[in-house]
Order: structure tokens, then sequence, then C-alpha cells
């Protein structure tokens, strides 16, 4: 009999904490701080007799986010409490949305195999409150309020997954579009951007749905992959043991032991007793409140990535890298637009300016996407910097790829110049002429420096004339030497091929 196959079936519910000015409910600030307790007040601290007043920050910044994920917008919608007793809710229940999210069924278009669309559908997207933070210490349990009432939104995708690799990239493609509306700052190790992952296993074919397993404490992408596949594994393997989970689960993620283990089940559904929020009038949108809101998004990162892969000609991987984060996407076209501007400037480029960019565009393009993402990323890696404190303009990035363009600087000297550039933002041509790097294109210059590496080196050179590639290394390598590093390799090989070529 043939092995049985099985499948995973998965699905995401994601909070999303709203970098809003104050709370969901009231004026406390919403920013973190460190010390406990101090952004609070009467209302998120849940005295009774306050009266909690929707923040409209937090709803547009809902809104703006439903409609990024192609979501229906419920022109009626309402809050309702949510009631269970922990102590990280005073008030006892927590404002939340039920029957009537903000928005519902929508989509998001992801890229697994980096060519084929996968529709990822979206449930439900919700608003609500966060809640306090629980310290358990030798002391006691301590609670810090700063966090609660702050505004979150929830997002809850069918059960689209099968492979942990795609829940993982929609994860982070849910990131980086609250980067580009602004939301959040939508960083998951910071909590920001927080994610239970639910799993059930069965047979390939089978259309039913399982008892699933809730995974939580998710906090880094690799938390969400890894975790996944260890469900995978020990579930597939109670399934092949007949032992297939018969209720559902709850499991928290032990990102050292690298396992999941059983957590305390959350009450049902039922037990929360969700009712309407008394307090706060029902929510209503028309249409012209949706439009305001549309007219005020900017240009989305798959809108991006698709316009650059046509307009520049970028694969889809790295059409991805430079519009991962706005900043960067900005960057790239601005300086694109300034390697434009140098090549049609240059003299020994000819034709109009649409017959150069044919011509030599992809190779600039290419060049630039290298020195950006290779060598820039990697300096600000290194140095432990953000993108956003680059001293590096669009403009002289765009000169330092011309001048490699123009083969007056080799890519020796070129990471030489780049280096000055990243530390003092200063312009490229500057630094070529001042620390004298400007590579030596006189061929007679070059074919005299040739001659005489031969004339010193009279062994590798008839090594290299029987056939020994090595040598020639070595005699580029002296002559690089000589020309104090301002040759150009390529035409060095050619002339020594030229000179010590058998024919
Ligand atoms: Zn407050």
């Amino acid at each position: 009999m043939a092995k049985t196959e099985y499948e995973a079936v998965i699905g995401l519910e994601i909070h999303i904490q709203i970098n809003t000015k104050s709370k969901m409910f009231c004026g406390s600030d919403n920013a973190e701080v460190e010390e406990p307790n101090v952004n609070v007040c009467p209302i998120c601290m849940g005295h009774p007799g306050t009266l909690p007043v929707v923040n409209d920050e937090a709803i547009k910044k809902g809104l703006a986010m439903a409609l990024a994920l192609n979501c229906k917008i419920n022109q009626d919608s309402k809050f309702d409490r949510k009631q269970y007793f922990y102590p990280d809710l005073p008030k006892g229940y927590q404002i939340s949305q039920y029957d009537l999210p903000l928005a519902e069924k929508g989509y998001l278009e992801i890229y697994p195999d980096n060519i084929t669309p996968m529709q990822v559908k979206i449930e439900r997207l919700h608003l609500e409150e966060d809640t306090a933070k629980i310290f358990h210490t030798k002391d006691g349990v301590q609670l810090d309020f700063n966090r609660a009432g702050s505004p979150l939104m929830e997002i809850v995708t069918e059960p689209d997954f099968d492979d942990p690799a795609e829940a993982k990239l929609f994860l982070q493609d849910l990131q980086i579009i609250a980067r580009y509306l602004d939301v959040s700052d939508a960083d998951m190790e910071k909590g920001h951007l927080r994610c239970d992952a639910n799993i059930s296993i069965r047979e390939k074919g089978d259309k039913a749905l399982y008892p699933k397993t809730e995974i939580k404490n998710l906090n880094s992408f690799r938390a969400v992959e890894n975790a996944l596949n260890f469900e995978i594994k020990r579930q597939t393997r109670l399934w092949e043991d007949n032992e297939a989970p018969d209720k559902q689960e709850t499991r928290g993620w032990n990102d050292k032991k690298k396992e999941t283990v059983p957590q305390r089940a959350k009450e049902g559904l039922a037990d929360y007793r969700y009712f309407p929020e008394p307090d706060i009038p029902p929510l209503v949108f028309e249409k012209k409140d949706i439009q305001k809101i549309e007219d005020y998004m900017p240009a989305l990162p798959h809108v991006r990535r698709e316009r650059f892969m046509q307009e520049y000609g970028l694969s889809y991987v790295n059409a991805r890298i430079v519009t991962n984060n706005p900043k960067i996407a900005d960057y790239f076209e601005d300086s694109m637009s300034e390697l434009q501007a140098w090549l049609y400037s240059l003299d020994n480029t000819e034709g109009s300016d649409e017959e150069i960019w044919t011509k030599y565009g992809d190779k600039v393009t290419k060049m630039l996407l290298s020195t950006l993402t290779t060598e820039v990323f990697g300096l600000l890696k290194e140095n432990n910097q953000d993108f956003i404190d680059l001293k590096i303009t669009p403009e002289n990035i765009a000169e330092l790829i011309t001048l490699k363009w123009e083969n007056k600087l080799n890519s020796a000297n070129a990471k030489k110049v780049l280096r000055v550039m990243f530390d003092k933002g200063s312009d490229p041509s500057q630094v070529m002429e001042e620390e004298d790097l400007e590579q030596v294109q006189d061929v007679g210059e070059i074919d005299a420096i040739c001659d005489r590496i031969i004339k010193n080196n009279p062994d590798p050179a008839e090594d290299f004339k029987n056939g020994k590639e090595k040598s020639l290394m070595f005699l580029v390598g002296q002559a690089m030497k000589e020309s104090k590093g301002k040759a150009n390799p390529q035409m060095l090989m050619d002339i020594f091929h030229k000179k010590l070529d058998n024919k």
C-alpha cells in the first residue's frame, strides 16, 4: 500500500500595534517608555465611571490597512466588550470588535517562488485595545499599564497556507505594508507585530478541517517558520500513529529548545459573552470617508515593485529588495534618475536619450543595484547604521557609478572612494582627485608598464608563455602595484596576453 501523504493547513492571527500619538480610547501617550505606569490615566486604568472616546487616527490607520489588504470596509461597524478576567485587564473586559469588524473579506497576493502570485484570503480586520504587561517576579506579579489601552489591529487570515515559508513571507509582506502606510513600525522583536499560528494536518486531498493547534509566543519571522515546521512533524507523527488531535489545543514556542510545548487553553469563544460596548456610538463610514483615506495612501509596495520591474527591468527579487523599505525605494528611484541624467550628459554617449538608455541602461542599473544592495548595505551593517543614517546622496552614488562605467575608477579604487563617501558624504570625483585614484587609461602608458614587468620578471613571463595561467595573475599584480593601483586589470590582462601568448 502506498504511504499516506499529509498536508498542513495553516492560518495566521496577527496583532499590529498602531503607532498613534495617543491610546485607543483615551488621551494617554502611546509612546514606548522604560519607566512603568507613566503613560496612564483613569480611562486606561479602568477606573469606574470613566468614558472611552474613540481615537480617530487609529480608525484611519485601520481603514488604510484594510484598503491595502483589499478588504471590504463595513459601512456600519461597532465595538464590543470581550469579557474575561485576567490581572492585565483592569476593567474585566477588553474593548474589541466582534460581529461587525472594521473590515472583512480581503486578500493579499504573495510570491512564494518569486514568479507566481498566491492569493491569501483575509477573513477580517478589526480594532481593539491592548492589555497591560505582566511581569512574574520573585516578589510576585507586577503590572505595567503603559501598554494598556494602546490601539491594536487584529488581522485574521483564512487557513490558506500549507507551507510555513509562505506564512513567513505573508508576515514579511504585511510588515512592509504596515511600514509603507506608517501605521506601525511593525517590529516583531519589539512586539509591534505579534503572530499566533493555527495549524492542523489532514490527508492530502481531504477538504475537511480537523481540530487545530494554536501556537503562541512567536516573536520573530524565523520562530513562525520553525514552530510550524516542528508542528507539522509532530502532528504528522500523531496521524501516522492513529492519534490525530481530537480537540483544539494551545501550545507555546520555546525558541531555545526549538519545540512547542502545551499551554493552558483559554476559554472558548462563548465564554467571552461579547456584547456591544454601550459607551461608544456605532461607527458609520460614508463612501467619501473611505475615498479620503484612499486619496492619501502612498503607492503600495507591490505597485512600486511592479513599476520598478517594468521601468528599470529589475527581477522580482531585486525589485523586492529595493522596495522593502519606502525610503530605500525613494532613494533607488532618485539615484536612477540622477544616473540617467549623468549618462545623457557624457561626451562619449551619442544618440537620443532613449537610444542611450536602450544601449547602456541595463548595465548601469545592474551596477547601481549591486553597489547599493551589496556594498552600501554591507557598510551600513558593518557600522551598525540604519538606512536613514546614510550620508551618500543619490546624486553622488549615481556619479560614482558613472565614474566606474567610464572606466575612470577600477573596482578596487571605486570601493575606496565609496568608503570615503560613506564616512564623510563626500563627492566621488573630488575624492578620486584628492586621493589620486583615477584609472590610467592611456594605452601607451600601460603598455610601457607591462614591458617593464615582463623584463623584470622573466621566469613568470616564460611560465605564462608555456601555459601556466597562474603566472598571469602574478604579472597583473606586479603591474597593478607599479601603477599604484590605478591600472585597469582587464586591460593589463589583455596586453599581457597579446605580448606573451604563443601564436
Ligand atoms: Zn489613558
